[in-house]
């Protein structure tokens, strides 16, 4: 019997923007670490440039309640966003050593933060997301092409069940950073289903996924709509399409 075909989409950057979330959660998840009020009026309500130029390097959530806390040291190199994320994965093993603090942690404390939030107002946690215009329409359009959808994501799998249902979507699997990493799963999935595509705004992740023999055959789409590094749109090498948001409307059977 033939394999159903499958869609395997990133979440944050591809489905909705969560900067937003992600600052207010992060800023949060860092002053409760730090235990001390001091800081709250250095870390501005609103995301610092800062902050928004590094994003495209983060690959883990709690990457960015180190970012966090990077933006409160005089000394460090965050202060040139270029500077940091030219080195990207030193300076934060770097900033880790600098706050002795583990990546464990700090997914638990940002995760402890969002269930807190959603406890005091899920409405206003879901709202505080902003999902990409017609992204939602057009997945939701996909079972008139007989195609599945999944969601392989690094945030964690109950906070992005949250949001799917709060969009009425309801993909066929959905994989957080509980799971294992990108590869692996994609691997996992492939045994059950025909993957079509994975759609991630991470080049990267794509990267990876090209260099990896079991899954190198998977169709690699870059979302330009996502956080994208300067140049991530050129030279991209065979087996990495540019995926723009008119190709992403079009039926799969047309897409680059
Ligand atoms: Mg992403």
């Amino acid at each position: 019997m033939s394999k159903q075909p499958i869609l395997v989409f990133d979440f944050d950057g591809v489905i909705v923007d969560g900067l937003v979330e992600y600052w207010n959660s992060s800023r949060k998840a860092c002053l409760k670490l730090l235990g001390n009020k001091k800081y709250e009026e250095q870390l501005p309500l609103i995301a610092p440039d800062a902050f928004r130029k590094v994003r495209p390097w983060v690959k883990n959530g709690w990457e960015m309640v180190l970012l966090t806390a990077e933006l409160l040291r005089t000394d460090s190199p965050i202060k040139n966003p270029k500077q940091f994320s030219d080195e990207y994965q030193n300076n934060c093993h770097k900033a880790l050593k600098f706050w002795n603090w583990n990546p464990k942690q700090l997914q638990i404390e940002l995760d402890n933060v969002r269930k807190q939030a959603i406890h005091e107002n899920k409405e206003k946690w879901l709202a505080s997301h902003h999902p990409f215009s017609g992204v939602i329409n057009r997945i939701q359009k996909l079972k008139n092409e007989n195609i599945d959808w999944a969601i392989l994501t690094t945030k964690s799998t109950e906070f992005t069940a949250q949001l799917l249902s709060y969009y009425n979507l309801f993909p066929t699997l959905l994989y957080g950073y509980e799971r294992g990493n990108k590869p692996e799963i994609l691997l996992q999935i492939s045994n059950d289903y025909l993957i079509q595509g994975f759609i991630e705004d991470r080049r990267a992740t794509l990267e990876t996924v090209l260099n990896t023999p079991s899954i190198s055959w998977i169709p690699c789409y870059l979302a330009n709509w996502g956080y994208l590094k300067d140049n991530d749109d050129q030279g991209l090498p065979i087996g990495i399409q540019l995926l723009k948001q008119e190709n992403f409307m079009c039926p799969v059977a047309d897409w680059p």
